[in-house]
């Protein structure tokens, strides 16, 4: 197994498609969020620093999060691969992320992206409903997706919220960022040979399909 790496633009399915491959190989997921988090718990300089920017709401230094990541590929349950989530975001964290991985002598292993159009992101995340009881997720956009009546859960008949992102102007946002920041990496990792662009539509199941034909080696990359 090598490692796996997720790039997709907002809503795309990322967080579902990593922990199912999560649990289907046994791979450990790491997300920088969850690093400077569990950084940020230790009674430490570093900790007190990391807790400080987190609640002050701005961005940890990039070398911060090189050497929390650095630290953590090199445990013991990383030695058989992992899932890479939230990194990198651009074309410079690649960089230093490879040279990392050449001074720790592993491997890239494969970059998936999740692709779907822009308009159909869209209409998932204003369609995205969520129970305030039971946190069911539901999709009013998306048949497969749909609860039997608008506003109320399937399960427990909780009220269904929409989540104060879910917009479409803070997707909107989001996805600019994305297309700005993030999508050049797409040349940078096909030109390593190492890219695999996965059709993201269709339900769960069926992406999840996509994702192992290229894991499996059936599937060419880009
Ligand atoms: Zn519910």
């Amino acid at each position: 197994m090598k490692n796996i790496l997720f790039i997709a633009p907002p809503a795309a399915g990322k967080g579902t498609q990593s922990s199912l491959i999560e649990k289907e190989y046994h791979l450990p997921h790491i997300s920088t969020g969850d690093l400077l988090r569990n950084a940020s718990v230790e009674d430490s300089e570093l900790g007190s620093y990391i807790r400080e920017i987190l609640s002050s709401g701005a961005l940890v230094r990039d070398d911060i999060i090189y050497d929390l990541l650095k630290k953590r590929i090199t445990e013991a349950d990383c030695q058989q691969g992992y899932i890479l989530d939230g990194f990198p975001r651009n074309v410079e964290q690649a960089e230093k992320y490879d040279e990392m991985l050449q001074e720790l002598k592993q491997q890239l292993g494969y970059v998936i992206v999740l692709e779907i159009p822009e308009n159909i992101l869209a209409k998932r995340v204003t369609g995205r409903r969520i129970c305030e009881n039971c946190g069911a997720v539901y999709n009013l956009n998306t048949e497969t997706e749909q609860p039997q009546q608008e506003s109320t859960c399937d399960r427990c008949q909780g009220r269904l919220l929409q989540r104060n992102d879910d917009n479409i102007e803070s997707f909107r946002h989001r996805y600019q960022v994305y297309m700005e920041k993030t999508k050049p990496l797409l040349d940078y990792y096909r030109q390593k040979g190492v890219l695999y662009v996965i059709n993201g539509e269709g339900t769960v199941e069926e992406v999840h399909q996509r994702i192992l034909a290229v894991l499996k080696g059936e599937a060419k990359h880009d």
